[in-house]
């Protein structure tokens, strides 16, 4: 039998901690609705969202283009495996490849599906159009680099947390530091490998943007070396860093882009690996897959939700915000000993929190801004990201910005 219980938001934390995994460790607040750049709790009280759900909520929380999208769809056709054509796929895989550029569009469900999708796509390059000698491929990947949660993926993690107990890991990669062209020209050198797989900035590691011409001068090493530029534009994609890939910022087409996220603006779980027919047309029916990818609902959702990003012009939002926002981080940090670090472009920024001498840290500051109304969590101990959703409006900008003023000024 169900046992009853209460909705206090004690309860329900409670029980989620009873019945559900542990594998995260969420801010006490128990969410009910979203609209915009708000969440509610159940006792009415609103949140400015400062995390975006990890920056899948671009376009802000049920945003009612993308939403009618899913509605009219469920009612029509939600799946029907890709054992069948649908009337939905080449029209968004069109839409697709038009908006960022490529040749072909393969369409899956999680960032961590895409990241996969995109090493098994660099491997059979590699044998197929390099000529790497079969089983001797290899991934260069980058120190702190965070691409989803898979065996293949965190074989390639440098986070303890990431690896601790889930060996033995997927042979194939060298790993090298990031931000690092000289080391990056020595990996390529083996001719063995076949994908340089990073982040343009590492979003999760605690937002660290490289030198400016790092991207640029790592395509032009890939282009010499004959190896795979693969991105991982999964958090940095679809307009959250002023740009609508972080690779623009430097002019940068990598040779296999791979979004997830904002692709659906938060309402279904969509991602994608874009490439040159080359590349793409390497993998054949029957070698790769998912029952869900490239479903009609999924195809309805993100078409809306990419349509959303260029009519409400939230690439431009987003850089003319960040600026603004960085500004207010440094003004705040020349007031405090407490921020030593401001980071970010567009609305993807981090700051860095120095523990107070009573033992309280960035955990304890994102409780504090909870209480004052706005979330966000931090990332890997001492760092909290800000992301809101980028249809943010400078007003809203400068409460948020006053908010963790007053917040942080408070400790
Ligand atoms: N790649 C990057 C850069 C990410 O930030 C994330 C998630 O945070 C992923 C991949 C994994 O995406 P998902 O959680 O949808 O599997």
């Amino acid at each position: 039998m169900l046992q009853t219980i209460g909705n206090s938001t004690n309860n329900l934390i409670e029980l989620e901690y009873q019945y559900a995994a542990h594998n995260y460790h969420p801010l006490p607040v128990v969410l009910s609705r979203g609209e915009g750049v708000y969440v509610w709790d159940l006792e009415e009280k609103r949140y400015f969202d400062f995390l975006s759900a990890y920056s899948a909520v671009n376009q802000g929380h049920c945003h009612p283009k993308i939403v009618n999208a899913l509605i009219k769809q469920a009612q029509t056709l939600t799946l029907t495996s890709r054992a069948f054509h649908s009337d939905k796929l080449g029209e968004c895989a069109q839409f697709m490849c038009k908006y960022f550029d490529y040749d072909k569009v393969l369409m899956i469900n999680t960032g961590a599906e895409a990241n996969e999708t995109a090493l098994k796509l660099a491997r059979k390059w590699g044998y197929q159009v390099k000529g790497v000698p079969p089983n001797e491929a290899v991934i260069v990947a980058v120190q702190r680099n965070f691409h989803g949660r898979t065996l293949a993926i965190v074989s390639a993690s440098t986070d303890a947390q990431a690896t601790r107990n889930f060996g033995p890991f997927m042979p194939g990669y060298q790993i090298i530091p990031y931000n690092d062209i000289e080391a990056l020209e020595k990996a390529l050198q083996n001719p063995n490998v076949c994908g340089f797989w990073v982040e343009p900035i590492q979003g999760e590691a605690g937002v660290f943007v490289p030198e400016d011409g790092y991207l640029a001068k790592a395509q032009e090493l890939c282009d010499q070396y004959n190896v795979l530029l693969m991105m991982d534009e999964v958090q940095t994609g679809i307009g959250r860093t002023g740009k609508l890939l972080a690779s623009h910022h430097e002019n940068v087409q990598p040779d296999i882009l791979i979004l997830g996220k904002a692709l659906s603006g938060g309402v279904y779980p969509v991602s994608a690996v874009l490439a040159s027919d080359e590349i793409m047309l390497t993998i054949q029916p029957g070698e790769h897959g998912s029952t869900f990818g490239g479903n009609p609902l999924a195809c309805a959702v993100t078409l809306a939700a990419l349509q959303v990003v260029e009519e409400e012009g939230l690439v431009d939002n987003a850089a003319r915000m960040g600026e603004l926002f960085r500004q207010r981080m440094r003004q705040l940090q020349s007031k405090t000993e407490m921020i030593s670090a401001v980071r970010g472009k567009g609305l993807l920024n981090a700051i860095d929190i120095r523990e107070t001498a009573d033992g309280r840290s960035a955990w304890d500051v994102c409780l504090a801004l909870k209480e004052n109304g706005l979330l966000a969590k931090p990332t890997h101990g001492d760092k909290i990201r800000f992301a809101p959703p980028l249809i943010i409006t400078e007003p809203q900008l400068q409460e948020c910005c006053n908010i963790i003023e007053k917040t942080v000024l408070a400790f």
